[in-house]
């Protein structure tokens, strides 16, 4: 039995039994994750994260030297929670050329950055080529720089304008291999909100449902393709949805991790929990990239709705009680995702810190500079944190800094450039 962290004392005897689960390294139902959501011992929740992302990564810390790109906020779609997109001609469009690309590709090479992150609208006019092309001129200006890019949603919208939209799996897989082969190099995880059908007619009628999003990472993962996954929740939903959003995501893993085992010869029928006791891993606790032709899901990202700007902002969004909690509970129902994700740009700094040293994450994301999705009070698109800045907040919370590029190596540095270990 892990004793890295203790257990925490319980003060609702309804979380005796899911405790002893967490000890034994066993997988909790959805039922408990009810319970930890309803349970007003909320230091004990978070004390059970806390003991499996010591399990998981001891007192490490992740970030990353990245720059995100959104390219254009023009969109043919008006997700009511969603505050960023734009028509052609309303105020505040935009649209990057792929010379003004180059030039934050040749900026993100310049500054050391490992990942660029790329996502935008459903752009209605760009063929398909502008983001091979896209693609190709990041690559040339900056070699070596790993390119995560696109959701699935804008995955499915590329099938589309490609003609391939009809072709189903057959259709996503050509153009996930066209884009790979023009430099994508891993998928971000958003655009899956709360995979449920009232919560999408309700706040994304017209995006993709959560089984066509699941399908792209599905087929990602079959292409050896890592992807992220997110839940942006604290809008429309129910903690049940939320729940329910988990297990699929949690059932989905499953699938990818067993191949990944029996590639392996570990095993091939079990779920692979990877939360449990050290001694539970005699050949290694985490898949590692360069074994098996099988993605996976490498982080969840837990992302709090902010109401600011967007049709739905009428409603409060998720306090700070409750982003801690559902972080928490992600990183406990969530037992086969290796990292659980603090967003810094959409948790806040400050609340990072806390979920980073006693909520479960073991992942701050990283220095970002430009993020025009989302803004909190009183924020431009110019959201930038330095790596100093990164290496203080992160030892402030008795965590050891550990710089990582987008599959989770880690990244040595000598002035200007970097290697992976
Ligand atoms: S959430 Fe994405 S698809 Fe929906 S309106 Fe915003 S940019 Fe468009």
């Amino acid at each position: 039995m892990s004793t890295l962290t203790p257990l925490p004392a319980l003060s609702d005897p309804a979380l005796a039994p899911i405790a002893e689960r967490v000890l034994a390294g066993s997988r909790l139902s959805v039922e408990d994750g009810s319970v930890l959501y309803e349970t007003a011992d909320l230091w004990s929740v978070c004390g059970l994260a806390d003991l499996v992302r010591r399990r998981m990564h001891g007192d490490i810390a992740y970030y990353n030297v990245n720059r995100h790109l959104n390219y254009s906020n023009v969109c043919a779609l008006s997700c009511s929670f969603c505050a960023f997109a734009r028509k052609r001609d309303d105020d505040g469009a935009y649209e990057y050329t792929i010379e003004e690309i180059r030039e934050e590709a040749r900026k993100a090479f310049a500054s050391g950055a490992t990942e660029m992150h790329v996502v935008g609208g459903l752009h209605p006019f760009h063929p398909f080529n502008f983001y091979i092309e896209m693609l190709q001129a990041i690559q040339e200006e900056a070699p070596g720089l790993h390119i995560k890019a696109f959701t699935a949603v804008e995955i499915v919208h590329l099938a589309r304008i490609s003609k391939r939209g009809r072709d189903g799996a057959d259709g996503i897989r050509e153009v996930l291999m066209d884009l790979r082969k023009a430099g994508l190099g891993s998928l971000p995880g958003g655009g899956a909100e709360v995979f449920d059908d009232r919560v999408h007619d309700e706040a994304f009628k017209g995006k993709i449902r959560g089984d066509a999003w699941m399908d792209v990472h599905r087929i990602a993962h079959e292409l050896g393709i890592n992807t992220n996954a997110t839940m942006l929740y604290g809008h429309v939903e129910n903690r049940a949805e939320r729940l329910r959003h988990m297990d699929l995501l949690r059932g989905q893993q499953d699938a990818a991790l067993r191949t990944w085992a029996t590639s392996q010869g570990i095993c091939g029928e079990q779920e692979v929990v990877l939360t449990g006791p050290a001694e539970q891993y005699p050949q290694g606790r985490l898949p590692t990239d360069d074994t098996c032709e099988q993605g996976w899901y490498q982080a969840c990202i837990p992302l709090p709705f902010i109401p600011d700007d967007s049709a739905l902002q009428h409603l409060y969004g998720p306090s700070g009680i409750e982003n801690l909690r559902t972080i928490a509970i992600a990183r406990l129902m969530l037992d086969n995702i290796p990292h659980m994700k603090a967003f810094w740009i959409m948790q806040t700094l400050p609340l990072s810190q806390l979920m980073l040293q006693m909520a479960g994450a073991d992942d701050i994301d990283g220095t970002v500079v430009w993020y025009d999705i989302t803004k909190v009070e009183g924020c431009g698109t110019h959201q930038e944190t330095g790596v100093q800045d990164m290496h203080r907040l992160i030892r402030e919370a008795g965590l050891c800094p550990v710089e990582r590029d987008t599959l989770y190596r880690r990244v040595s540095r000598d002035g200007s450039s970097w290697s992976i270990d």
